[in-house]
C-alpha cells in the first residue's frame, strides 16, 4: 500500500479524471452542484437514459394500451426476458440463466422454496451472522414452512473479528447436514469480497446447492457465475445498477437445473408460446423465466433498460478497474490527510477482498454523517460506528473523492460533528 506515497494536491485528482476514459458517463447523470454523492451502493443515482427508457414505457402506455405488450419500441411481453440478458454479462451467464423480476427478497423466497429440500437429517441452511437482515429473515420464514426452528436449523456462520468472513469457516460449515447454503458476495458493511469461485466449487464438492445475493457487487464487479457453477444468485437493481427506488431485482438459475419446477410458480413463468392458451396445468419456461409469478412491473423495470445501456458500454471490466483506483485513492488520503483524528479502515485491503466502497470506522460515525450531509455530502451511515463511502465508477470524479476528505479533514479539525446529535435516522 502506497501510504505517505499518495499525491495530495488538487491537481493530482484531477489529472487523473482527465486520463479517465470512462469521464464522460458523469454528465448523464443528475448530479447537484456541489454536492458530492457517495451513497451509490444504497439509492444509485438517476441517469437521463434511465428516465428516456421509463418515458418510453409510459408513451407505449398512452400510444397503445393493451397492445403495448406486443407493439411500440420496448414491448412488455418479453422484458423482463430482454432485461435479463442485458444483465447477463455482469454476472458471467448466459442470457436464459438470467431474469429481471421480483426484489431481491421475493427472489430468495422463490430460490429457497426451489432448491431448500430437506431430507432426514440434511435440513440445515448455512448463512452468516454478518449478512443483511432481509435474507435471514427469508430463510427463517422458509424453515418455518417446513415446520423446522430456524433456532436449529439456520447456521450462521461468526464472524472472527466482527466485520469480515473467513472462507475457511463457511466451508467448514458445509457439513452432511447442509442442504443450502445462501451467503452474500459482498458484505454490505465491511465490502468484503467473498472468494465466490471457492466457495461454490467447495458445495459443490459436498452436493449442497449455494446461492449468493449479489446486491452490493452488481454493477461493481464482474461475475463469473456460470464458471463457478454457482446453482443460483440474486441481486437488486437500485444501487449500483442505478434503476430508481424498488426497481424490479434479478435473479439466475444455472442451465444445470432448468428442467426443475420452479417452488413458487404463477402464469408469468409459462413457457411464452403457451401462456395465453390458459391452461390449468402449468407448462413451465425451460429457461431462468420459469421462476417469475406474476404479470412484470414494466413501470419498475424500465428505468433498468437504459441504465443497463450504460452498462454495456461503459464494459465491467473497466468500471471495476476504476472502481478499484477510487476506493484505493480515497484510502490512501484518509491515512495521510486524516491521520491521528480516530479513523480506521474496515474494509480488507487487498483488491481482491474489496466490493465497491470503503467502509470507514470511527466512534462519532453518527455524528459525522450528519455533519456531512450539512457539508454536502452524502455518505451512509451502519450502526454501530460504520461510515459507507461509496465512489461510483461511472459519475463519480477523483476531485469529488479529493474535496469529499477535504470537507472530513474540515469537519474533525473543528468538530463540527459535536453540534450534532448521537441518534440515527429512521433510514439510515
Ligand atoms: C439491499 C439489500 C437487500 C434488499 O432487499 P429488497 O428485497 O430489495 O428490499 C437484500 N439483501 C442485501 C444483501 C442487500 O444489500
Amino acid at each position: 500500500m502506497s501510504v505517505g506515497t499518495v499525491d495530495t494536491t488538487r491537481n493530482y485528482a484531477k489529472a487523473m479524471d482527465r486520463e479517465d476514459e470512462l469521464a464522460s458517463f458523469r454528465k448523464e447523470f443528475y448530479l447537484k452542484d456541489g454536492a458530492i454523492y457517495m451513497d451509490g451502493n444504497s439509492l444509485g443515482l438517476m441517469s437521463k437514459r434511465a428516465e428516456k427508457s421509463l418515458t418510453v414505457a409510459m408513451d407505449t402506455w398512452r400510444n397503445f394500451g393493451i397492445d403495448g405488450w406486443t407493439e411500440g419500441d420496448a414491448p412488455w411481453f418479453d422484458y423482463s426476458e430482454r432485461l435479463g440478458a442485458m444483465m447477463a454479462p455482469l454476472v458471467g451467464a448466459s442470457a436464459e440463466e438470467v431474469i429481471a423480476t421480483g426484489s431481491t427478497t421475493t427472489n430468495i423466497h422463490q430460490l429457497a422454496a426451489t432448491f431448500y429440500k430437506p431430507e432426514g437429517k440434511r435440513a440445515k441452511i448455512v448463512a452468516d451472522e454478518l449478512t443483511f437482515p432481509s435474507d435471514i429473515y427469508a430463510l427463517q420464514s422458509q424453515l418455518r414452512l417446513h415446520g423446522l426452528n430456524p433456532d436449529e436449523h439456520l447456521i450462521r456462520v461468526p464472524s472472527r473479528d466482527g466485520r469480515t468472513l473467513d472462507e475457511e469457516d463457511l466451508i467448514a460449515a458445509m457439513t452432511d447436514e447442509v442442504a443450502l447454503v445462501l451467503l452474500p458476495s459482498v458484505l454490505y458493511r465491511s465490502g468484503q469480497l467473498l472468494d465466490m469461485a471457492r466457495l461454490s466449487s467447495a458445495a459443490r464438492e459436498r452436493n449442497i446447492p449455494i446461492g449468493f445475493d449479489l446486491c452490493h457487487s452488481i454493477g461493481a464487479i464482474p461475475h463469473e457465475l456460470s464458471q463457478w457453477d454457482a446453482d443460483f444468485a440474486v441481486w437488486c437493481n437500485y444501487k449500483y445498477l442505478n434503476a430508481g427506488p424498488g426497481s424490479v431485482a434479478g435473479l439466475f438459475v444455472n442451465r444445470r437445473h432448468f428442467s426443475k419446477v420452479p417452488g413458487l410458480t404463477g402464469w408469468f413463468g409459462s413457457k411464452k408460446e403457451v401462456q395465453f392458451e390458459l391452461d390449468h396445468q402449468l407448462t413451465p419456461a425451460e429457461d431462468a423465466g420459469a421462476y417469475q409469478i406474476g404479470t412484470p412491473h414494466i413501470l419498475s423495470a424500465a428505468p433498468l433498460l437504459g441504465s443497463l445501456e450504460m452498462f454495456r458500454e461503459a464494459e465491467i471490466g473497466r468500471l471495476r478497474e476504476k472502481s478499484l483506483r477510487l476506493t484505493r485513492y480515497l484510502m490512501d488520503l484518509v491515512e495521510s490527510e486524516l491521520s491521528g483524528m480516530g479513523f480506521a479502515i474496515g474494509n480488507p485491503n487487498e483488491d481482491y477482498r474489496r466490493g465497491g466502497h470503503v467502509c470507514l470506522v470511527h466512534d462519532e460515525a453518527v455524528r459525522i454523517c450528519k455533519a456531512l450531509k450539512d457539508n454536502a455530502v452524502v455518505p451512509d451511515f451502519r450502526a454501530p460506528d460504520v461510515i459507507r463511502l461509496a465512489p461510483i465508477s461511472l459519475y463519480t470524479s477523483f476531485e469529488d473523492v479529493w474535496d469529499m476528505v477535504q470537507r472530513l479533514k474540515v469537519i474533525m479539525e473543528e468538530k463540527q460533528y459535536e453540534r450534532y446529535e448521537k441518534k440515527r435516522g429512521v433510514v439510515a
